[in-house]
């Protein structure tokens, strides 16, 4: 079946709803297609807060937030985009504050703030309040309020739908005339035919082995983006968050931190003291992260395991209980212990794409080096967009901000184009059949490995290899491993051969996918010879201003060959310097 729509958003996240709730506000007919549930996104398990310059609690300023994503980001983040996103961040969250989001209160009245990491007063001189939260679920808010106002602005929405590819208008062009789906309810496979299309389909934690991300968190959108012929920004870049417990990966926000919370290692000491004098527990996670496995690598692991704890017990039980309940409760839960009594045992996990389909300030796609270069009908949002305003490294707080202040303005740039005349290209011919094809292939397979089974040897492979620290040997074996991985999962087969809910048929999809992109992050970590943010290697400790401050750009075909190139950093006002916190 061939579905009609203006504008099609391919993800319900905050980024996809945000963009679909402004694009209806102008008058656009929008169509969000997700696998999942809306109200099931990733975005609903955000915690700690989202972050903006409201100065409610103390003294706070635009230009601060901005200089401190900048330095955040090893300054690899542009500067143009970040002053973009921290000028635009109250008035967003006054916004969403009418639109109905249930932000945590002062005892005026006003949303609360509380500290978050790299975040400071005046460029750097002490931790600022400036994460507005509610409680330790505003990703939950966040995500409910948007589908409630999109469902009153009658966007149509096709849920439980999984996008496999784009369509173009024909070979000759890189137009996008839109996306190919399968229904995941019964077996058929149907073209959305859109003016324009927005992919918004979030992050790709699940290629990790230890990771704080949803089942869901599969990266399918970058791999559709990559086999489409289009580049993948920055993918070298991964933030491994440095408070998953220990085992398991579930997040404890930093707001744990943000309220008071202290690492410690094994001889009891709050170690981040001697690497961060003047922010201590609350530096950038990258930092945090480096430093949790510098402890244990130097014998400092707690009970001589691979880990450190989180000590709340100085925060007490009132804190815990109103502004951390989500994070209480995953402690005693999971762990049995309970925070505040007991210290939490943490270790990093995998969180969060800093790279991404590159895109410019107003979501649309750029297809080379030159940011006036545009796709036609094509936009991205969210964490599976690279503006970029995170660089190296992300603070924690503007990953929330990003999806609204950029899902925003996606939203109203594509109404504005529809409104325009931005027309439907035309689909090429039996534009569904490559997609049916391949699905009916794995189905038909009787011999083979299970998806599962790849796939869990891929999350190994990356994170043994491609995690916190790197080097061009670890690099390089996962390059060999995917080779064979790419070679596996084109050949993997499914138990259930049926149309209904067949789960099974997309994990193997899935799996595809994740070699794609899995590829692409690799190459692109070998092939910068320096260390900055999330990068580390140690056969390369230095940033290196010189040579690399500049934007990887990654094409891969089919066969996993691949071509990189560069897009320079955008520099308006904060020169490069050493990172000191
Ligand atoms: C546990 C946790 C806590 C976090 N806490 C914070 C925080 O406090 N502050 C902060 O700023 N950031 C936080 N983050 C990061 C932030 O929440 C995410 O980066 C952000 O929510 C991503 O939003 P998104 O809209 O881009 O994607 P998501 O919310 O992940 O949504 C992706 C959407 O795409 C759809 N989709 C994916 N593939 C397909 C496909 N093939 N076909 C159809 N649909 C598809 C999914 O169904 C889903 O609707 C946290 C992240 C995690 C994991």
């Amino acid at each position: 079946m061939v579905y009609e729509h203006d504008i099609v958003i391919v993800g319900a996240g905050g980024a996809g709803l945000m963009a679909a709730l402004y694009a209806s506000e102008g008058g656009a007919d929008v169509a969000v297609v997700s696998k999942l549930h809306p109200l099931r996104s990733h975005t609903g398990a955000a915690q700690g807060g989202i972050g903006a310059a409201l100065g409610n609690e103390e003294e706070d300023h635009w230009l601060w937030h901005a200089f401190d994503t900048t330095k955040g980001s090893d300054y690899l983040g542009d500067q143009d985009a970040i002053e973009q996103m921290c000028q635009d961040a109250p008035r967003t969250i006054i916004e969403l504050e009418h639109y109905g989001v249930p932000f945590s209160r002062t005892r005026e009245g006003k949303i609360a703030q509380r500290r978050f990491g790299g975040h400071t007063r005046n460029f750097g001189e002490a931790p600022v309040r400036r994460a507005c939260y509610a409680a330790d679920r505003t990703g939950h808010m966040i995500l409910h309020t948007l589908y409630e106002q999109c469902v009153k602005n009658k966007v149509t929405f096709y849920d439980e739908f999984q996008v496999l590819d784009l369509v173009k208008p024909d070979d000759s062009t890189d137009a996008v005339s839109g996306c190919i789906a399968y229904e995941i309810l019964t077996g058929e496979v149907h073209t959305f035919h859109a003016a324009i299309t927005c992919f918004a389909t979030g992050g790709y934690g699940r290629a990790f082995k230890t990771t704080s991300n949803a089942h869901a968190g599969t990266g399918d959108g970058f791999a559709i983006a990559l086999r489409n012929g289009f580049p993948l920004e920055d993918m070298e870049f991964i933030q491994f968050h440095p408070t998953g417990l220990y085992r398991l990966g579930i997040l404890i926000t930093e707001g744990a931190r943000g309220e008071g919370g202290i690492l410690r290692n094994s001889e009891g000491e709050r170690f981040m003291e001697r690497y961060a004098p003047t922010v201590k527990d609350l530096a950038p996670r990258d930092m945090v992260s480096q430093c949790i496995y510098k402890e244990i690598r130097e014998g400092r692991g707690v009970n001589g395991k691979d880990h450190v704890v989180l000590d709340m017990t100085g925060v007490g039980k009132d804190v815990l209980e109103h502004k951390l309940p989500e994070i209480s409760t995953f402690s005693r839960v999971y762990l049995g212990i309970d925070p505040v009594k007991q210290p939490i045992p943490v270790a990093p996990t995998c969180h969060y794409a800093m790279g991404g389909i590159p895109t410019n300030i107003d979501g649309q796609v750029v297809r080379s080096a030159d940011r006036s270069d545009t796709v036609e009908g094509f936009f991205a949002c969210g964490e599976a967009a690279c503006v970029s305003v995170h660089g190296a490294n992300r603070l924690g707080t503007n990953s929330l901000l990003d999806l609204v202040v950029f899902g925003r303005r996606t939203g109203i740039e594509m109404a504005k184009q529809v409104k325009a005349g931005a027309e439907r290209q035309p689909l090429a011919d039996g534009s569904e059949r490559p997609v049916r094809e391949r699905l009916d292939e794995i189905v038909a397979r009787t011999t083979g490995e299970k998806a599962v089974v790849v796939r869990t040897d891929l999350q190994e492979t990356m994170m043994k290899n491609v995690s916190v620290y790197r080097t061009d040997e670890t690099l390089g074996e996962a390059m060999g491993e995917l080779q064979t991985l790419r070679e596996r999962a084109a050949h993997v087969t499914v138990d259930d051969k049926g149309k209904r809910f067949n789960t099974d048929l997309m994990d193997a999809v899935e799996v595809q996918f994740m070699v794609d992109y899995a590829e692409s992050i690799t190459e692109s970590a070998r092939n910068r010879t320096e260390s900055r943010g999330a990068h580390l290697r140690e056969d390369y400790s230095k940033r290196d201003d010189g040579d690399w401050l500049k934007h990887t750009l990654i094409w891969t075909d089919q066969n996993g060959g691949t071509e990189i190139g560069y897009k320079d950093v955008v520099i308006t006002q904060f020169q490069p310097k050493e990172r000191k916190y």
